[in-house]
């Protein structure tokens, strides 16, 4: 197999619900921002820089960020208008190239090695893209560009906000050495106390271990831990995948508590699955959420309405229902999935479709 090296950019955009309701409000604009509900058992699902001067951070309880910050003003999401400015940056992205994987409404990865938009370098690429975004939402982001998915995510969070990082291949190895392993992405707080536990605390330690010695230790995560201690990431961005079932779930490289991170997750995959029915014709009439925790228990809400669901927003408003029943969680959440079934007679999956999704 050949070696190409890839260009990867990670764009992340800065604080970015609270940048929207900083953006649509100007009375809220250089004041300490927390969107989420401020109730007595709420969280922060994202804080503006301002409060996170005051140490207010996404997923800390609404009572300790008032605490800490007596000034914080809360909003309560708004999620459709998220997902609308998701939508105008993907355009944007789709511009440059066709690989495009979204990890979250305002984080993707691009792979930009074919070099569609006949740009000098990955760079100036990356440069052209967050100054796109500014000009059509009035939104900051930031990049990283690597030549992996790992390393651009690890850079995208060196030059924040409105910055941007490369990491070049032959820096890789090092970069990542000098990194304490709980920053990097995919290794949660549970990990993380494991590799202290083994004396792991930096990049740089991880690479003393033998690769046998990591899958002993770690299982299957072993070989991934080998790898990137060396700046090594193999995996491919993952584009848009067409969505050829009834159901769409996703596992969270880390486990999520936050109820809006949650809820919106939920809500792509209620889109996915709505996607698929308007491509297929189903109707069904079951909506059912899995939630798997992060002991690896399982949880399912099931809602069966009185007549098939025939709107995007009727399959919204049941998945966010039956997901809000769990919330806000007691444990972390590591997978959530959303399923429609009990289809109507005549309404049922096109039989072409059906030959697509084996
Ligand atoms: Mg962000």
């Amino acid at each position: 197999m050949s070696e190409q090296v890839r260009k990867i950019i990670h764009v992340d955009m800065d604080a970015f619900y609270a940048s929207v309701e900083q953006r649509d409000n100007p009375e809220l604009r250089g004041r300490p921002v927390a969107v989420g509900h401020g109730a007595r058992r709420g969280v922060v699902a994202a804080a503006s820089y301002e409060a996170r001067q005051f140490g207010v951070r996404s997923a800390l309880p609404s009572v300790t960020a008032m605490r800490q910050c007596p000034e914080l003003v809360f909003v309560p999401p708004r999620f459709d208008v998220y997902r609308s400015v998701s939508r105008q940056i993907h355009a944007i992205f789709a511009e440059f190239t066709t690989l495009i994987e979204p990890l979250a409404l305002d984080e993707a990865y691009l792979d930009v090695t074919a070099n569609r938009a006949e740009m000098p370098t990955a760079w100036l690429t990356a440069k052209v893209i967050r100054a796109r975004i500014l000009e059509e939402t009035g939104l900051t982001a930031s990049a990283g560009v690597s030549y992996n998915k790992f390393l651009a995510k690890l850079a995208s969070g060196q030059r924040k906000p409105n910055g941007q990082f490369a990491i070049r291949p032959e820096e890789g190895a090092a970069f990542v050495e000098a990194l304490p392993v709980a920053k990097f992405h995919g290794v949660g707080p549970a990990t993380a106390a494991r590799m202290h536990a083994a004396g792991i605390q930096t990049g740089a330690d991880l690479k003393t271990w033998a690769r046998a010695d990591l899958q002993h230790r770690f299982g299957k995560s072993g070989d991934w831990f080998y790898g990137i201690a060396r700046g090594r990431d193999l995996r491919a961005v993952n584009p848009n995948r067409e969505r050829k079932s009834s159901g769409s779930e996703t596992t969270f490289e880390e486990d999520l508590i936050d109820p809006v991170q949650i809820e919106a997750r939920v809500l792509a995959m209620a889109d996915d699955v709505w996607a698929w029915c308007e491509k297929t014709g189903a109707r069904g009439r079951t909506v059912t959420v899995k939630i798997k925790w992060a002991d690896f228990q399982q949880s399912t809400r099931s809602q069966s309405l009185a007549r098939p669901v025939d709107s995007q927003a009727i399959l919204h408003q049941a998945s966010l229902g039956l997901i809000r029943s769990v919330l806000p969680p007691t444990k972390g959440v590591r997978l959530v999935g959303v399923t429609l079934s009990n289809f109507r007679a005549g309404a049922e999956p096109r039989p072409e479709a059906l030959a697509l999704s084996s």
